[in-house]
C-alpha cells in the first residue's frame, strides 16, 4: 500500500501558508508503516486539480486530499473528485443538520452556500467534522481510497486521529507499533555512525535517526499481526540502542527536554533560576512553558547590559573590564550571583554573541559561554554555534537545557 497526499488551496502555492497538513500526515502514515511516495500542492483550479487526482490514482492506492472544502465558489475539492470518480453528489441529510445546528448554536444567520458542504459523493463514507461545518469522507474505487478533509489543521488533524485512522487501520495487514527515542548532547551523523551495524541490518522493527532542534530523535517502528509481539520487538530494539548510546537518551516518552528537565527537578526536589544575556528569556520561556513548574523555577533576570550583570548578579566590574561579558569569568560570576541571591539549588546562565555584529577574532559571532550549577559545582562550557542571531539564540537555549539535564539526570 503506497500513499499520496495532495494539499489543495491557492494560498499554499502563493507562500502564504504553510503545508503543515501534508507534514503531519507524512509523519502519522510513516507511524503506521504506510509508504508516502508523493506529495503535491495544487491550486484551487478544476483542471489541474483533475490531472493531478488522476495522477495520484494511476501511482498510489491511497490518496489524502485537504483543503477545499469551504462553502465558497473556489472550494472545488468535492465537486472535482466527484467528477474524475464518477460519481453523483448527494446531500447527506445529518451533515445538513448538524451545519443547520452549528449555525443556530452560533446565533448566526447561515447562508445557502453553506449546505454545498452537506453534499457527498455518493457511497462514500461520510467523516463527521466536530470542529467545523465541512465533513470529510473516503470513496473507494476498485484500485483506490480517496480520503478527502478539510484544510484547517484544527479540523483536519481530530479528523484524521478519530476516524481515518481507524479506516486505515483495517486496510492495513498488521499492528504498526511505534515509539521515538529521544537523545541530546550528540548530533545526527554520531549517532547513525554508532547505530550503523543495527541500523544496516534492521528490518523489523525498522530504526530511523533524524536531527531535530539540536537533538536527535530515533524513531523505532515495528509490523506484526500481534501488539504483544510488535511491543516485544521495540523493546528488544530499545534495548540494543540503549547500550550504544544510553547516556544521551532523556525520554522514550512524548516529552520535551524540558518536560524531562522539569521532571527530574521536581523528582529531587530542586529549584531553579536563571539569568539570560544573549538568550533574552528564550531559556526562562521554554522552561515556563512546562505545566508544573511553579514548584520548581524560581527566579530569571536578563542581564543583557553590563550595569544589569553587576546589579542583578553582582558581577565584579573588574571581571568585565578584564574579561569581557561574554566570557567563562562572566558566566561563572553570572552562576556564582543566581546562587547567592535566589538560594537556588540548580542555575543556568547564558552570555555570548549571537550577532550578525559584535563578534571578532578572539571573540566571534555564534561563542556562547554557558554555565550551570547543582550539588556545590559550577561547570562552564565554552560553545561555538553557527547560523543566523535567531539559531545561535536557540542552539544556546538547548545546549542550557542539555548542560542541566546532564548533572541532575
Ligand atoms: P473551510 O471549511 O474553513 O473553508 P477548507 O477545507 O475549504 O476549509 P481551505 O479553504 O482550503 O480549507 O483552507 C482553510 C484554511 O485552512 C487556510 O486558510 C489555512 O489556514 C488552513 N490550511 C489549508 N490547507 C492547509 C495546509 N495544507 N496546511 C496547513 N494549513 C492549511
Amino acid at each position: 500500500m503506497t500513499a499520496e497526499i495532495i494539499a489543495i488551496g491557492t494560498e499554499l502555492l502563493l507562500g502564504d501558508i504553510l503545508n503543515t497538513n501534508a507534514q503531519y500526515l507524512s509523519r502519522q502514515l510513516a507511524d503506521m508503516g504506510i509508504s508516502v511516495y508523493y506529495q503535491s500542492v495544487v491550486g484551487d483550479n478544476v483542471d489541474r486539480l483533475e490531472k493531478t487526482i488522476q495522477n495520484a490514482m494511476n501511482r498510489s492506492s491511497i490518496i489524502i486530499t485537504t483543503g477545499g472544502l469551504g462553502p465558497t465558489t473556489d472550494d472545488l475539492s468535492k465537486e472535482t473528485i466527484a467528477k474524475v470518480l464518477d460519481l453523483p453528489l448527494e446531500e447527506h441529510e445529518e451533515s445538513k443538520q448538524r451545519i443547520i445546528d452549528i449555525f443556530n448554536k452560533m446565533g448566526k444567520q447561515m447562508s445557502s452556500n453553506n449546505l454545498k458542504q452537506a453534499f457527498i459523493p455518493k457511497g462514500a463514507i461520510v467523516l463527521d467534522n466536530d470542529n467545523g461545518t465541512a465533513p470529510g469522507f473516503i470513496a473507494k474505487t476498485e484500485n483506490n481510497i480517496i480520503i478527502v478533509l478539510p484544510g484547517p489543521p484544527n479540523e483536519m488533524v481530530p479528523m484524521f486521529e478519530d476516524k481515518v485512522k481507524k479506516e486505515l487501520n483495517k486496510l492495513n495487514e498488521g499492528v504498526i507499533y511505534s515509539e521515538t527515542l529521544k537523545l541530546c548532547g550528540i548530533g545526527e551523523s554520531k549517532v547513525a555512525q554508532l547505530l550503523e551495524d543495527v541500523i544496516e541490518n534492521q528490518s523489523n522493527p525498522t530504526i530511523a535517526p533524524y536531527a531535530k532542534n539540536g537533538e536527535v530523535h530515533l524513531r523505532i517502528t515495528a509490523k506484526t499481526s500481534d501488539e504483544t509481539v510488535a511491543i516485544k520487538l521495540i523493546n528488544e530494539m530499545k534495548e540494543k540502542v540503549s547500550n550504544v548510546v544510553g547516556e544521551y537518551i532523556y525520554t522514550s516518552d512524548d516529552k520535551t527536554l524540558e518536560e524531562t528537565l522539569v521532571s527530574i527537578l521536581q523528582e529531587k526536589d530542586l529549584t531553579l533560576s536563571i539569568a539570560e544575556s544573549c538568550t533574552g528569556g528564550l531559556l526562562s520561556g521554554r522552561i515556563i512553558n512546562c505545566s508544573g513548574v511553579s514548584s520548581v523555577y524560581k527566579e530569571g533576570f536578563i542581564t543583557y547590559s553590563n550595569e544589569a550583570k553587576k546589579k542583578y548578579l553582582d558581577v565584579r566590574e573588574d571581571t568585565l573590564d578584564k574579561y569581557g561579558a561574554v566570557s567563562e569569568e562572566t558566566a561563572r560570576e553570572m552562576v556564582e550571583g543566581l546562587i547567592n541571591n535566589c538560594k537556588t539549588s540548580t542555575a543556568i546562565a547564558v552570555t555570548g554573541i549571537a550577532g550578525p555584529t559584535g563578534g571578532d577574532e578572539d571573540k566571534p559571532v555564534g561563542l556562547v559561554y554557558i554555565g550551570v550549577y547543582y550539588n556545590g559545582n559550577i561547570t562552564v562550557k565554552r560553545c561555538n554555534f553557527s547560523g543566523n542571531r535567531q539559531k545561535i539564540r536557540d542552539r544556546a537555549v538547548v545546549e542550557g537545557l542539555i548542560m542541566l539535564w546532564n548533572e541532575v539526570k
